[in-house]
Parts: structure tokens; C-alpha cells; sequence
């Protein structure tokens, strides 16, 4: 089953339609399909169609930004949820309005180093999209060419400690697996080895997330070496977490993967999917 559970349309900070993703990943031999907005559920009924119409299965997710002990941000991507869960929608929702005070925080931020308009910037490469992310500062600064690409970005403005870096309390681990769990999912960890945090302190996080409920881990990342894709498969033997597989494709030739281009994960492992579909 070639699987692909983690990934991102025009909704939240892809390129893309809903409908367009589903496509796509059909076209590139996608045969189990997750889209996965970050802090929200609208693009699932586009997708989904779209995927369905093309004979591919479909799970409807979301990838939820977590808050963990002092400003660690996690994303928790809950999988094979109802979109149409109250509690679900209603903590989604919570989020996303954080966004916005967090997005004029940053280009507050910006500003102080000579770097004005980010927020109206930002605003238009989001353009209908529910949210504001990092991505779309990104967007905006790359192309104002104060960075070169979005590893540039990242690295001197708007990762923690950068300028451009602002905290923020998103919503707790407990929510994320709630909503997950409480509207029929899985919560999953998303990209493991993305955190800027040390290997002890994402041990202690897989602990207390699978105490809490978590169901699975990413093992399968886009862009992962064989090496990397090892230590996730360790760490899904260790907390004994199912395994997910996830290109976190955002746009074509601006992400570390394209749709279902996820590398391959040790048989041993028990796909998340099992328990989904
Ligand atoms: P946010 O959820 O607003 O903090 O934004 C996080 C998003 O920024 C991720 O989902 C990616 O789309 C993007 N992002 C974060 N770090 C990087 C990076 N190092 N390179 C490229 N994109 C990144
Ligand atoms: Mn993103
Ligand atoms: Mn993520
Ligand atoms: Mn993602």
C-alpha cells in the first residue's frame, strides 16, 4: 500500500487546492491519502471527493500544533478524525485565532530589525487560507530577497531564537490527543527529528504522548536518510507506537518531499493505517 498521511493545500500553507492535492497524489500512485491542514478540517470534504473520484482512499486529518513545557512546540497530526466533531472544530478554531495574534507578534518583531509590512506580506501569500504560518512569512521574505530560500528564512529570522521568533502557547498535548481520540482518530507525532529540541527531551515528549494516548509516530519522513528513518523506526519500537508515512508536501519544488515520495519503512513496524482503514 503506498500510503502518504501527512500533507498541506492552500487551506493552510500548501500551494494547492484540496482537490489539486488529492490529484496529484493520485497521478504520483498514492493509493491511501491523509490531507493534513495545519489547525484545521476545511479542505477535507474537496479532497476527499477528489481522491474518492479517483478510486484512492482517503482519511480525513489535520496536523495540530502542540505547546510542551517551556515553549517546545510539537505537532500532533490526528488521523482518521471527524471533521465535523464539535469539540474537534471548536479547539481548531481556538487555535487558529491565535495564529493571528501570533503572525502580527512576529512581524512586530520583523520591523524592530528594518523588516516592514511582514504582516500585510504574510496576509497575501495566505491569500484565502484559514491561517497565517511561518511558511507564508517565508514566502514573503524570500520573495522581498531578504533571504535566498526558506532554509535561509528559517535559519536567520524565524527560527526560535531568530529575530523574527515570537513564543506561543498553542493548544496542550491532552487537547490534541482528545480531539483526536474523542472524534474517532489517532493522534501521530509529526517529523521527529524537526524539533529543536535535544534526543532527551523527545524521549521525555514520547513518553508522556503515549501515557496520553498517542497512537503513532512518523517513521517514513520526506526528505529523511536511511539513517534518520532508523532512529524514528527506533523510537516507534521503543514507546511501541504504530508507524506513519509522510511527505509533508506543501508545494511543488518548495518542499523536502513530493506527494507519496515518503522513503520506504521497516517491515517490522506496524502501519498506523492498520487500525484506520
Ligand atoms: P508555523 O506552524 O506557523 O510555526 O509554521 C511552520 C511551517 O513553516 C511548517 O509547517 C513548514 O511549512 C514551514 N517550515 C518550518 N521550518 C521550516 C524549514 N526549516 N524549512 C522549510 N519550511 C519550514
Ligand atoms: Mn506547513
Ligand atoms: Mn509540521
Ligand atoms: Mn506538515
Amino acid at each position: 500500500m503506498k500510503a502518504d498521511l501527512h500533507c498541506h493545500s492552500n487551506v493552510s500553507d500548501g500551494l494547492l487546492p484540496p482537490a489539486e492535492v488529492a490529484l496529484r497524489a493520485a497521478d504520483r500512485g498514492v493509493e491511501l491519502l491523509a490531507l493534513t491542514d495545519h489547525d484545521d478540517v476545511a479542505g477535507l470534504a474537496e479532497a476527499r471527493a477528489a481522491a474518492e473520484g479517483r478510486g484512492l482512499s482517503f482519511l480525513d486529518g489535520s496536523e495540530i500544533s502542540v505547546s510542551w513545557k517551556d515553549d517546545a512546540c510539537f505537532h500532533v497530526v490526528g488521523l482518521g478524525i471527524d471533521p465535523a466533531h464539535a469539540g474537534l472544530a471548536e479547539g481548531l478554531a481556538a487555535i487558529r485565532k491565535g495564529r493571528d495574534g501570533r503572525a502580527q507578534r512576529i512581524a512586530g518583531e520583523l520591523d524592530r530589525i528594518g523588516i516592514h509590512g511582514a504582516y500585510e506580506g504574510a496576509a497575501r501569500h495566505a491569500g484565502k487560507a484559514s491561517i497565517i504560518s511561518r511558511a507564508h512569512f517565508a514566502r514573503f521574505l524570500v520573495e522581498q530577497r531578504i533571504a535566498p530560500d526558506f532554509k535561509g528564512v528559517f535559519d536567520h529570522y524565524l527560527a526560535k531564537g531568530k529575530p523574527g521568533y515570537v513564543a506561543h502557547e498553542w493548544a496542550s498535548v491532552e487537547e490534541a490527543l482528545g480531539w483526536s481520540g474523542d472524534s474517532g482518530g489517532v493522534g501521530v507525532l509529526a517529523h521527529p527529528l524537526r524539533y529543536r529540541v535535544s534526543r532527551e527531551a523527545l524521549r521525555t515528549f514520547l513518553g508522556e504522548f503515549k501515557e496520553r494516548g498517542g497512537r503513532g509516530i512518523e517513521v517514513a519522513c520526506g526528505g529523511h536518510s536511511a539513517e534518520e528513518v532508523s532512529e524514528c523506526a527506533r523510537l516507534a519500537r521503543h514507546f511501541g507506537l504504530k508507524a506513519s508515512v509522510a511527505s509533508d508536501f506543501h508545494a511543488p519544488g518548495e518542499s523536502y518531499a513530493d506527494l507519496g515520495m515518503a522513503p520506504a519503512m521497516p517491515d517490522d513496524l506496524v502501519p498506523i493505517w492498520h487500525d484506520l482503514i
